[in-house]
């Protein structure tokens, strides 16, 4: 198949939202920041160029000062929190998890509550109270102490379940990690992401999609690029703003 036969079925799908005057929206998480790299260059020039703006999911304990400074120039990136250090708490036969119930709740919850401070404290009104859990995994007794702790929001990856604060996930992830541990098949990312879309159309959430930057090969790349280009073409798509998904998802009392 042709690249332009990849992306045709987008190109009408997003054509009949033009037609029923509807919106196709979309929403971009990238998770792993912690200083500025080549790969984060990339990734803000490409976002940049197409006036995407981006939610930097940023790793409190490792960054600092240098991550403040490269995003001081690109006003179109957001920073979250992404739990504190990164740090598989679980142990080896199950899966990895920062956030789990393998340490005293305090003890996880002092972890976020002193990340959140961190990354506000250095980026300011870039940061948004929103917890991205490291390996998009938390301890679901945990959820709702994470308003009294100063958050507003949580992404994690999929359908989302109902909390005492605004869920915002991300659902279309571009890497395979159990295979290639490249870009997933381009095709097969152009299904997902129209499946979303109709789901979005029937009251569902927005595309989500995740990225990591770190780890992009040029497929992940050529990927965002060609995503990017096609939904600039139409009026019928918006990228938005991390912050205005919270404040609709709290707008419906959430
Ligand atoms: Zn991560």
């Amino acid at each position: 198949m042709t690249s332009d036969q990849i992306w045709q079925p987008l190109v009408e799908e997003l054509a009949r939202r033009q037609r029923a005057d509807r919106k196709a929206e979309f929403w971009l998480r990238d998770d792993d920041a912690v200083d500025p790299t080549p790969a984060l260059d990339r990734l803000l020039d490409l976002t940049g160029e197409f006036a995407v703006p981006v939610t930097l999911a940023v790793i409190p304990a490792l960054t600092d000062d240098k991550l403040v400074v490269r995003l001081d120039e690109a006003p179109h990136a957001t920073v979250a929190i992404h739990g504190w250090a990164h740090r598989n708490h679980a142990p080896e036969d199950q899966k990895k998890q920062e956030l789990g119930a393998h340490r005293p709740r305090e003890a996880v919850l002092d972890d976020l509550a002193r990340g959140l401070s961190h990354v506000t404290g250095l980026h300011g009104a870039r940061a948004v109270p929103m917890l991205v859990p490291p390996w998009n995994r938390i301890d679901a007794g945990l959820v709702s102490d994470l308003g009294s702790i100063g958050f507003a929001a949580l992404s994690v990856y999929g359908p989302p379940k109902p909390a005492s604060l605004a869920v915002i996930n991300s659902n279309v992830d571009i890497m395979d990690w159990h295979g290639t541990r490249g870009c997933r098949d381009h095709g097969l990312l152009v299904q997902a992401i129209i499946a979303q879309l109709q789901h979005a159309f029937d009251g569902g959430e927005p595309v989500g999609l995740l990225t990591h930057h770190l780890v992009h090969d040029e497929s992940a790349w050529l990927f965002l690029e060609r995503l990017f280009a096609v939904t600039a073409q139409t009026e019928a798509c918006a990228w938005l703003p991390i912050r205005t998904l919270i404040g609709r998802s709290a707008g419906r009392g959430k």
